[in-house]
């Protein structure tokens, strides 16, 4: 058994004998991947998509060098535990914050899905924005689909040497940068420039940038579909977020067929639209026939639609023969208006409004948010002891975390006993994004209370804004 690549090559494939009832078939135990070509197209989905590489890589690229407050605008710094976003400072107490995002980004996942299918897989996804930025360069360098064909099925010589050295060098050159430009979002990235140009990186930087560089190299140049077909687990459950009114890519079997070839401004006889010209399996980048109907391998990416209709106009029928519609639109003809109806159906409503009611609620905690996070710790060394003048004392240890960005005084008082007096000085000074541990001593009159485990209250406050205050509960323990 012989398979073809997409350019029609052959491929080769080990195969053993393997008795099948009484037939006696080849069966290859390994298919070598077929290489995919996919030819340039341009339209309305096309600019749709250039829109978001351009968009997604100059957040990415751009991102780590905006400065804010001197220092960084985004930045992961693990090793301080501590995650600036623009104005924001998130500790590792604002885990919640994380589990938000989490829980926004899966509930916008199922919402797109089940809007428009995989709209995330073509247009946002950085396995296809990669591949369509190294797919970019290999044009250029290269040539379009035919040429590159050729220049792979010829013989080795100067020229392709030539060709594929300065691919290659280009596309290491922005994985590398890539790979730098991700571990800049954890280290400051100005630092590590400086580190860069005098060849001092440190061994985890240097491990991360080559890691990612060629993470970046390896999908984008070499694997491309394979990543999308094998690796990603999203193509394997989105069957499950799919339904009849589901906005897909569609081929419309009933106007296409009988597909075949004609001349252009002919009369078509019986034939459909379809004049079988395969432009939209060459465009695909998961070499899919989307006439043989929906398919897992398709990433929603909308070129077929594309250069589909650029034939369309050619040969002057109505664009839209592969479109966006829903199975429930196809099978029963529906119109526009119907269909996108349905769309909009109450499953959509419900995920839209759960989806902005998180949103919402998200963004008011984060605006009242407290620039003061209060940790206490009870000393369990010295649970309760008696001190000069009989009087008992309780130690804790607590933890200020000021995460405004300038420093703050705080003011710190404790009540819920009677007498209860604290030890030592009240005004606590916190560093901007900083935390402090301090021992907090708190005494009571013996004869005021009785024996037992007594709730109390410690009030952190900033001395210059009365709104920015924590109070935390903990226990006074008398023996
Ligand atoms: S691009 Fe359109 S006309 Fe050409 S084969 Fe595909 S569906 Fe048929
Ligand atoms: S079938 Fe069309 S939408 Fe699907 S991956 Fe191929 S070109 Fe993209």
């Amino acid at each position: 058994m012989r398979t073809q690549d997409s350019a029609g090559g052959p491929a080769a494939a080990p195969s053993v004998r393997e008795t099948a009832g009484s037939a006696v078939m080849d069966q290859p135990l390994y298919v070598a991947a077929a290489k995919i070509y996919p030819r340039a197209v341009h339209g309305w989905f096309a600019a749709w998509r250039w829109a978001l590489v351009w968009a997604t890589q100059l957040v990415f690229y751009g991102g780590p060098w905006l400065p804010w407050n001197e220092r960084q605008a985004v930045l992961f710094d693990i090793a301080q535990r501590k995650f600036y976003i623009f104005a924001l400072v998130f500790w590792p107490q604002d885990v919640i914050y994380l589990t938000v995002l989490l829980v926004i980004s899966a509930l916008s996942l199922f919402l797109f899905t089940a809007v428009a299918g995989r709209l995330w897989c073509g247009y946002a996804c950085p396995q296809t924005v990669y591949t369509e930025i190294f797919l970019w360069i290999e044009r250029r360098i290269e040539g379009d689909r035919n040429q590159r064909i050729r220049l792979d099925r010829g013989d080795w010589g100067a020229r392709k040497l030539g060709l594929k050295a300065v691919k290659h060098a280009v596309w290491i050159a922005l994985a590398l940068w890539t790979g730098f430009t991700f571990v800049g979002y954890f280290t400051p990235i100005r630092e590590l420039e400086n580190s860069v140009l005098h060849f001092d990186v440190g061994p985890w930087a240097t491990f991360w940038i080559l890691f990612y560089g060629f993470a970046t190299y390896g999908n984008a140049g070499w694997m491309r579909e394979q990543v999308c077909k094998y690796m990603c687990p999203y193509a394997r459950f989105q069957s499950a977020m799919f339904d009849r009114d589901t906005l897909i890519i569609t081929y419309d079997g009933a106007r296409g067929e009988p597909r075949g070839g004609r001349a252009r401004g002919r009369d078509k006889g019986t034939l459909g639209d379809c004049v079988d010209c395969g432009i939209c399996v060459q465009v695909c980048p998961t070499g899919i026939d989307i006439r043989e109907g929906l398919q897992y391998e398709c990433i929603g990416c909308a070129a077929c639609i594309d250069g589909c209709d650029q034939v369309m106009d050619t040969m002057g029928y109505p664009r839209g023969l592969i479109r966006y519609s829903t199975q429930h639109a196809l099978d029963n003809k529906l119109g526009v208006r119907d269909m996108w109806r349905r769309v909009f159906r109450p499953r959509i409503l419900l995920y839209t409004a759960v989806l902005w009611g998180i949103i919402f609620a998200a963004a008011v905690a984060l605006y009242i948010r407290i620039p003061l996070k209060v940790d206490i710790i009870r000393d369990r060394a010295a649970i309760a002891r008696e001190v000069e003048g009989g009087l008992i004392e309780n130690v804790y240890r607590v933890q200020l975390m000021n995460t405004r960005e300038r420093a703050r005084r705080f003011l710190l008082q404790a009540e819920g006993l009677p007498g209860l007096t604290l030890v030592g000085d009240r005004t606590l000074d916190v560093d901007g994004a900083s935390a402090r541990l301090v021992p907090v001593k708190l005494r009571v009159q013996p004869a005021q209370v009785t024996a037992g485990k007594h709730p109390i209250t410690l009030t952190v406050q900033a001395e210059d804004d009365a709104n920015v205050a924590v109070r935390e509960k903990t226990i006074f323990i008398v023996r």
